[in-house]
């Protein structure tokens, strides 16, 4: 069988945080594939200004390039709705056949996933892939990933990987005031940033 991760996001920017995420999750789950999902508007950053669509995705473009695992699906921008996972899991499981899917996602986001649309049928709808970011307390995640693992008897794998302190909204708050954002976003993004004046 067929082992894909599906990773949403807004990625705006894509950041080395994201990468490091969904190498992770190849490596220790040997993934065959792993499908990065752009939102459209996402439901709970909805009043957030975001960079123009074709932005996001040409930078995700240069940030996947040497990953040939790695490909992008439009499915969420191809409609006008709010990009709810549940609905787009759906989608992309009806389209795979028989693959196992995990869902990819940091503890920040893990630890609201009762709270996403449709929580009940999402939770039943995959398996998930937590990767660890800084600023969550461990004993809040483990009795979230307890609790689902009981109510719903979904598999919840944390993943091993390093805690990057890298977000969108700390690269875009860098660009504003100067600071180098380097170390944060693949070398390609970064030139596309400052050839695109991005984010001043
Ligand atoms: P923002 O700063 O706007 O909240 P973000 O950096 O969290 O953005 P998103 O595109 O919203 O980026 O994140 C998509 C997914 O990647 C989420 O599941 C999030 O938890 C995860 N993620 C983002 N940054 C990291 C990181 N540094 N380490 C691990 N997971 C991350």
């Amino acid at each position: 069988m067929n082992k894909i991760g599906i990773f949403g996001g807004t990625f705006d920017p894509v950041h080395l945080g994201h990468m490091g995420l969904a190498i992770q999750a190849k490596e220790e789950l040997m993934l065959d594939r792993v499908i990065f999902i752009p939102a459209k508007r996402q439901p709970f950053k909805l009043k957030r200004k975001v960079a123009a669509e074709e932005d996001r995705v040409h930078m995700l473009r240069l940030a996947l390039e040497e990953q040939e695992t790695f490909e992008i699906s439009y499915t969420e921008l191809e409609t006008d709705e709010i990009s709810y996972t549940v609905n787009t899991l759906q989608r992309l499981k009806s389209s795979y056949g028989n693959t196992e899917v995990f869902f990819i996602l940091g503890t920040d986001s893990f630890l609201h996933i009762e709270l996403w649309h449709r929580a009940e049928e999402l939770l039943t709808e995959s398996s998930f892939a937590v990767g660890s970011r800084p600023g969550y307390k461990e004993e809040e995640l483990k009795a979230c990933i307890g609790r689902i693992q009981q109510a719903y008897n979904t598999p919840v794998m944390l993943l091993n990987n390093r805690e990057l302190p890298i977000s969108s909204t700390d690269i875009k708050k860098r660009i504003k005031k100067g600071q180098s954002i380097e170390q944060l976003v693949p070398t390609a993004v970064e030139r596309y940033i400052y050839e695109k004046g991005l984010y001043r």
